[in-house]
């Protein structure tokens, strides 16, 4: 045949797809979770199209998605009318994978099945976990828009190749045929496929039909002709099929909730927690914002997909809607459907509308509280995940700052380990007697920082400190400057002014060892001269014979490491 082509998968598809067969085992069902998904954002790209060209629908504006098996061919039929996909689409979208992230993800793999099979859940399975049940996959489809010989159709086994061929298919949307293993066949089965319907996919608006079932033997016995017409079959909705946020809190399940989320984020996880708000008034918009468990591969790159799905009265009309969350918070998940905002509403009008503003100052509020709200393991696994983003907070939100420091988590002499589990509320109310400042130390790394000289005289005094040691620390110090009113203070930095924490014999102490050490200053600023600016009599130390302090104004060392290694 001219127009089929055999095309080879991208190599990193051919290693998910290894990877899946072998991870999944337990947890096989999900592949009909990822087809259904699949078809629901299928649909809404078609609903978001038609509010600008509303020939697209072709007449046919009742979408939905229907499931059908097959006992004696040991096949699951999935079909659905959304947007389909030409052959360009289908050898992109179903031959590589386009995620940002793949790359580091496949590095990151162990070839441990229990350890990767988990990576893959945060990587998101999608298409490919048709394979873990059928060892043949046919897809057929039609985009929307263009004419019936525009059809493809598309077969693998999963192996490393597979082939596309134009076809006629005078319907709009994608029919998926999923061959299954033999060992699968429990899949071409009415009552389990209903079972994963409504324990995955109630919350999807799009109706979910299956042919309403047989009446059983008695039917059968009574009309041996009857069954031999064709009548055709009749449907009905197998799923709950409204938009999960449009439904009340209180008649929502935590399953549907957690099902929802791995939906809308493609994520494996299950959520950490979420918040689920409708807002009515001067504005009217649903929330329904989620805390992911684990950080995504791609949470420092630049070009990443973030932000909220937003939908406007309903109509999908964007993923990835980033003008709602700061950057700081750019790890929450969630749906914003708004009241407000226009129809055709656009990445450019978002940006320049006074309504988005107001929302992401309301959305950026209730993230704050939902994250101070998790119960303290959480919170740990949060902060280990998360921290150091929100780290980035201070800097980019002024009027959160003291709410973003509530949550921060530090290392500190009090504990003597490196876990950051100290936050400043904790260390305020530590707190001697006659101290104004919050003290702390930053370095490369915990044990740097936790043996530095400069923390004796803090230990001899029994003041804590606070460790820091990741890498964005001291560029988030110099946004910060007090918190509930205490000053915070570089103990390796400038004079250290221990206030009234220095005692009157402290500081006769000092000016007597200042006055017979005089001579000995002298000749070491005399040796030392051009490579230190000034040498001093210092009461910092009590075991360590000296140390090199940076001048209050100069970079910090920390700071200054990261300069030398960009070349500065
Ligand atoms: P994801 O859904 O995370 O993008 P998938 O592997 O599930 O990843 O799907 C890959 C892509 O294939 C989708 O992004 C979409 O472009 C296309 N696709 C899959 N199923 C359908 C479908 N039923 N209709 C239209 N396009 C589809
Ligand atoms: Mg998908």
């Amino acid at each position: 045949d001219a127009n089929k082509e055999t095309l080879g998968f991208q190599a990193e598809v051919k290693q998910l797809l290894q990877l899946m067969i072998h991870s999944l085992y337990s947890n096989k069902e999900i592949f009909l979770r990822e087809l259904i998904s699949n078809s629901s954002d299928a649909a809404d790209k078609l609903r978001f199209l038609s509010l600008s060209d509303a020939d697209i629908m072709e007449g046919d504006g009742d979408l939905k998605i229907r499931l059908e098996f097959d006992k004696e061919n040991n096949t699951v039929t999935l079909s659905d009318n959304g947007i389909g996909m030409n052959r360009d689409d289908v050898i992109s979208h179903l031959g590589t994978l386009a995620k940002s992230g793949t790359s580091d993800f496949l590095k990151n793999l162990t070839g441990d099945q229990k350890k990767d099979s988990q990576l893959i859940g945060q990587f998101g399975v999608g298409f490919y976990s048709a394979f873990v049940v059928a060892d043949e996959v046919e897809v057929f489809t039609r985009k929307a828009g263009e004419p019936a010989e525009n059809g493809v159709h598309w077969v693998s086994r999963g192996e490393g190749e597979f082939s596309v061929e134009a076809i006629e298919k005078p319907e709009r949307g994608t029919r998926i045929v999923l061959h299954l293993r033999e060992a699968e066949s429990e899949f071409a089965d009415g009552w389990r496929l209903r079972n994963i319907v409504s324990k995955y996919s109630d919350h999807i608006s799009l109706p979910i039909e299956m042919e309403k079932p047989d009446m059983g033997s008695e039917a059968e016995e009574e009309g041996e002709n009857k069954a031999a017409e064709d009548k055709t079959p009749e449907f009905e909705v197998v799923n709950k099929a409204t938009a999960l946020w449009t439904r009340s809190r209180g008649e929502i399940s935590e399953d549907e909730y957690k099902e929802f989320y791995k939906h809308i984020s493609h994520d494996f996880e299950e959520p950490l927690s979420w918040s689920h708000n409708r807002v009515e008034g001067k504005q009217e918009y649903t929330s329904l914002l989620y805390l992911p468990k684990k950080a995504p591969f791609d949470l420092y790159q630049r070009e990443a997909n973030r932000g909220l799905k937003l939908y406007v009265q309903r109509v999908f009309i964007m993923d990835d809607a980033d003008q709602f969350m700061p950057l700081y918070l750019r790890f929450m998940k969630g749906v914003l459907d708004s009241a407000d905002l226009p129809l055709n509403v656009s990445r450019e009008i978002l940006q320049s509308n006074r309504n988005v503003e107001n929302i992401k100052t309301a959305l950026t509020k209730r993230a704050l509280d939902m994250i101070g709200k998790l119960e303290p393991e959480d919170y740990l696994e949060f902060w280990k995940q998360f921290g150091q983003v929100l780290k980035e907070g201070p800097a980019e939100d002024h009027a959160n700052k003291e709410k973003i420091c509530g949550l921060f988590r530090f290392a500190s002499t009090h504990s003597g380990s490196s876990a950051q589990t100290v936050s400043l509320d904790d260390y305020i109310g530590r707190m001697k007697e006659g101290q104004e400042k919050i003290y702390y130390i930053a370095a490369e790394n915990y044990n740097a920082a936790a043996n530095s000289p400069h923390l004796e005289i803090f230990r001899k005094k029994g003041v804590e400190v606070l460790v820091m040691y990741d890498r964005i620390d001291e560029w988030m110090m110099g946004h910060l400057f007090d918190f509930k009113g205490k000053s915070f203070a570089n103990i390796a930095k400038g004079d250290l002014d221990l206030g009234a924490i220095e005692t009157e014999e402290d500081k006769k102490q000092q000016e007597e060892v200042e006055k017979t050490s005089e001579d000995l200053v002298k000749r070491l600023q005399e040796a030392l001269d051009s490579k230190v600016s000034e040498v001093k009599v210092s009461h910092r130390l009590t075991d360590s014979p000296a140390c090199l302090v940076v001048g209050a104004y100069d970079m910090g060392a920390q700071m200054r490491q990261i300069m030398e290694a960009a070349g500065q």
